[in-house]
């Protein structure tokens, strides 16, 4: 197996739109600084610019070097638990109608972003895929395509033949898909973000650490190691990796690790009968199976584990053994790349947004769904930094919360990872 090298991921590897910036020096004034330089921060930055407003993105590294720029490139418009009658009972009508509204069109902004802008990231708008592994399964996801389609949303149910037919895999028993879902890379769509908040008046910093953010009279002041900025707003955008600058803001969710595998391109005659659509695949097993082509036909999947030493050869060996297996690819070709990276998942699996003192907001809409989620968070927050009360973002607003006994429940998602596939085997004899 070759590795990622020095590379973060397979994107970081070939996505061919790379462009360095500067370090910040000195002081400057701006009207909103953003912490993190991923989908969240380059997202709000675009549209902050885009109303006139001035705005800086520091980042500690390089542009999408955190989550963004390591994870499997699915676009999918909805909740990881959560369907909308479940949000509204968790919200009440009026909090979970916003909510669900914003999710709802969130990947359309995304593959409209994706045009307006002439982003060249391998973009595909062809759907997303969910296949039921067992009959509750099957009922679970019929209900929940019955609610998107509910409200509008492209959400069509699919027998075990339509769900064959799309995928080429045998064996489940139907499912749905949501058609605005779709596919991308994840590194040139962050870069091309980036690009276009620049165009639009946005400064763009890398290797820029924040190290601290100082109340001053009329805003704050934000400081690295070799340059301070100054602003009235301020959106820590740091998702799983910002403990060192907010401890308590780290927490409040749980640090998931997730791997993530590339096999070499697939031969044309496996590569035909799988996916001939190109869409993006995650199951309903909780011990979720997820599966894509890049633009190069190598087969994308990942997975986590259950205990973290030696995980990072063990863990990619496993998910493609799996994914040999589950496929059906006795020829599956091997593994080419394979990387981790930290995602931020909120005990409720939904969006949240932070209140850290005025004018200074963590926004986090990760939860395995964060690229169409935040690039939709990035647009209300652009609406806040020009003026808008953050309660009256479509987004859940309140001050940290953090979960009791954090240190020890941040491994909860791992240490229950085989109890999840014992009951997936035993879903899918039922
Ligand atoms: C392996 C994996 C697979 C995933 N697959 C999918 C998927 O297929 N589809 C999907 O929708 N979502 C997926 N996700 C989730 C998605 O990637 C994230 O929700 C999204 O990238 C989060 O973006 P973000 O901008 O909030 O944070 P990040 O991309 O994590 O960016 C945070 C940035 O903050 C920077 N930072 C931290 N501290 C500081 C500081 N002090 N000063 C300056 N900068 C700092 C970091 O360097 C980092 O670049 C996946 C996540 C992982 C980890």
């Amino acid at each position: 197996m070759s590795r990622t090298g020095k590379s973060l991921s397979l994107w970081h590897a070939t996505a061919r739109n790379h462009r360095d910036r500067p370090a910040l020096e000195g002081r400057l004034d701006v009207d909103l600084v953003v912490v993190g330089g991923g989908f969240a921060g380059f997202s709000t930055a675009l549209h902050a610019a885009e109303k006139g407003i001035s705005v800086a993105v520091l980042e500690a590294e390089i542009i999408a070097w955190g989550a963004t720029g390591r994870n499997a490139g699915f676009v999918v418009p909805n909740f990881a638990k959560m369907d909308p009658t479940a949000i509204i009972a968790h919200l009440g009508p009026e909090r979970g109608d916003r909510l669900i509204e914003f999710a709802a069109g969130s990947a359309d902004l995304v593959f409209d972003l994706i045009k307006r802008h002439a982003i060249q990231c391998d973009a595909l708008q062809n759907g997303w895929i969910q296949p039921a592994h067992s009959a509750a399964a099957l009922e679970r996801v019929k209900s929940r395509a019955g609610q998107w389609a509910a409200r509008g949303r492209p959400a069509v149910t699919l027998d075990s033949s339509a769900v064959q037919e799309l995928t080429g895999v045998r064996g489940y028993v139907g499912g749905w898909m949501d058609r605005s879902g779709g596919v991308l890379d994840p590194v040139a769509y962050a870069r091309g973000l980036a690009d276009t908040a620049e165009k639009a008046g946005a400064r763009i910093f890398e290797h820029s650490r924040v190290t601290a953010i100082d109340r001053e009279p009329g805003g704050w002041t934000v400081r690295t190691s070799t340059g301070s900025l100054r602003a009235a707003k301020v959106l820590v955008a740091t998702n799983a990796y910002g403990a060192a600058l907010n401890p308590v803001l780290s927490r409040t969710y749980f640090p998931l690790r997730i791997f993530q595998i590339a096999t070499a391109p697939l031969p044309r005659a496996i590569r035909s009968r799988l996916l001939p659509g190109g869409q993006g695949v995650g199951d309903t097993r909780r011990n979720l199976l997820t599966f894509r082509f890049d633009g190069e036909n190598r087969l994308i999947s990942g997975g986590m584990h259950v205990v973290g030493v030696g995980a990072d050869n063990r863990v990619p060996r496993a998910i493609w053994r799996r994914l040999a297996t589950y496929l059906d690819l006795p020829d599956l070709p091997p593994l080419q790349y394979a990387w981790s990276g930290m995602a931020a998942v909120e005990p409720d699996f939904l969006p949240r947004l932070v209140d850290l003192g005025p004018g200074l907001i963590a926004g986090f809409a990760c939860n395995g769904r964060g690229i169409a989620m935040t690039t939709a968070m990035g647009k209300v927050l652009a609406d806040w930094a020009g003026g808008a009360d953050a309660v009256d973002l479509p987004l859940p607003f309140a001050p940290p919360s953090p979960i009791p006994f954090h240190g020890l429940m941040r491994y909860a998602p791992n240490m229950l990872l085989p109890w999840s596939i014992l009951r997936d085997r035993l879903d899918e004899r039922a």
